[in-house]
Parts: C-alpha cells; structure tokens; sequence
C-alpha cells in the first residue's frame, strides 16, 4: 500500500470513529429529550450512517487535500528551478554582453565599445583627453618573426598600455596595431604624464621570440586635450594629425597640440 493511501485510509478512519462517537453523543442526550428512545436500531444507524457516509466523503476530501498539497510543492519546487535557471541564464548574457565589448585577442575594448563609451564620458564632462597609441614599425615583427609573435606582441603591448593606466581611464584596441585611451577630466599636463608612462611601460616589454632572444617595442602617441564643445570625431581628428606628426617626428614619442613632445 502507498503512503499516500495509507495516510487517507487513517486520516478518513480517525474522521468516521469521531463521527460515529459523535452521533452517539448526540443520540443520548438529545433522543430521550425529546421523548424517544435509543434502542439497537438507532445505535445501528448511529454506527451505520457515519460509516457509509463520513468515510468516503472525508477519504475523497483528504485525498483531494493531499494532492493540492504536492501539487503546490510541486508547483513551488519549479519556481525554485526556474528562478535558478534565470539566474544561470543572466550570469550567462551579463557573461556574453561582456565578451562581446572586448577584442578577443587582447582583452580590452574592442573599437565600437571603446568609442560608445567615450562618446558617453564626453557627454558627462568637460575635460577630458584622448590617446591614439600605434606600434612603431609592427610590420616588421611579423615579417621577421611570423603572426603569432606579432599576435603575442599585441597581446603583451595591450597588458603595457592597460598597466600604465590609473582607476577611471579607458583603453581599447581600435585595430590592427592602433590602441587609443581615453582620460576623462584629465587636463593636457596629466594627459601627458600618462602619455610618458604608457611609452615607458611599452619600453619595457619584452616579447619571447624565441627560447633565447626577446624583442622590445616602442610606440608613438598622438593625444588630444578635449576644449568644451569638441566633439569625438573632432578629437580623434586631431590625435590622429598629432600622432601622424609623432611618427614623422621619429616614433617612440607623444606628441600634443601645438608642439609639445613627452617623450623621445
Ligand atoms: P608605423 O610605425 O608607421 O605605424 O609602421 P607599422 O609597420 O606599425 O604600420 P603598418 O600600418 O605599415 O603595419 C601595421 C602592421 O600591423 C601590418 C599588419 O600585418 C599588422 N597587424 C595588424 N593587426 C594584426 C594582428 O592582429 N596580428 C598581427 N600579428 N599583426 C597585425
Ligand atoms: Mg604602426
Ligand atoms: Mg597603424
């Protein structure tokens, strides 16, 4: 017999014999008030009735108790699984909204984030400077040493940049060999500070090209202090005339309007 059954049958016995004791009870006091008798066949009926009548009723009436007890645990067991699958499935989109702003190769954001981003900044300050950060001759390390050291160099050029830069700033990879940062609320004199650290971290980098031999790279930076009004385009415009001016100036440098040069 199944607990379930088991249960009904004693819950719907319990139920008759109170019933049953009941009807006795009642038959005692209020028969002979009335001037009757209780004789063997209302101790029969008294008997009779409860057991033809309260045990199915009540047995059909505890079942139907029990089975909307487990059907709600039921019910509140699949809202446990489903809260936890809506949670598994916001860590999972939270995960992949993210991985979809970075550039897979190096980690940081990829172009259309990194520019959504300072698009948004700028709107929410009036200071502000940008950074356009290219690898000096990157040609050259593919040609001599193959794609995936140029790929590890890229690799170890994002962690340089990144690592020169302080709570608040921005980096992205806008391509290729192009990084660019964005400093907001930073004036020129700061903006040009990070500029130095960010060539002096790269100076430092050295990137295994073999079990015995490491190279060193170096970048030009063209940076660009936001004035109010100015608008994103209009910044990198002019970070990228200023960068154009440090490459022909001789690389490994930062060069900011009018002339000022960081490094050399
Ligand atoms: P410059 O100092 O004038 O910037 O010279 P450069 O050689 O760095 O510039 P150029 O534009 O001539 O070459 C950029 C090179 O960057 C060419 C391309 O093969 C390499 N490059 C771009 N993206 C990747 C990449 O994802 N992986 C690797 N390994 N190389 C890349
Ligand atoms: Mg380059
Ligand atoms: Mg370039």
């Amino acid at each position: 017999m199944s607990p379930f059954l088991r249960k009904i049958i004693v819950k719907a016995s319990l139920a008759t014999v109170l019933s049953i004791a009941a009807s006795l009870g009642l038959a005692v006091t209020i028969v002979p008030l009335l001037g009757g008798v209780v004789d063997g066949n209302a101790w029969l009926m008294c008997v009779l009735c409860p057991l033809l009548i309260a045990w199915p009723v009540s047995a059909w009436q505890f079942s139907q108790a029990e089975r909307l007890r487990e059907t709600r645990n039921e019910i509140a067991r699949l809202h446990r699984e489903l809260e936890e699958a809506h949670r598994n499935l916001s860590a999972a989109h939270a995960v992949t909204v993210e991985k979809a702003r970075r550039d897979g190769m190096t980690g940081l954001l990829n172009r259309g984030s990194f520019l959504a981003a300072v698009r948004e900044m700028m709107a929410g300050t009036r200071a502000g400077a940008l950074l356009l950060v290219d690898a000096d001759h990157f040609k050259q390390i593919n040609d001599r040493f193959g794609h995936p050291v140029g790929d590890e160099a890229l690799q170890g050029l994002a962690e340089a940049i990144a690592g020169a830069l302080e709570a608040g700033h921005l980096a992205g990879r806008l391509g290729g060999e192009e990084f660019a940062v964005y400093l907001p609320g930073v004036a020129t004199g700061e903006a040009r500070r990070i500029a130095a650290k960010i060539i002096e971290t790269v100076r430092r980098l050295r990137v295994a090209v073999s079990a015995e031999e490491a190279i060193s790279l170096t970048v030009s930076i063209g940076g660009a202090t936001q004035a109010g009004g100015v608008t994103l385009n209009e910044l990198i415009a002019e970070a990228d005339e200023q960068l154009y001016r440090a490459k022909m100036m001789g690389r490994n440098r930062a060069v900011f309007p009018p002339d000022g040069v960081v490094a050399a």
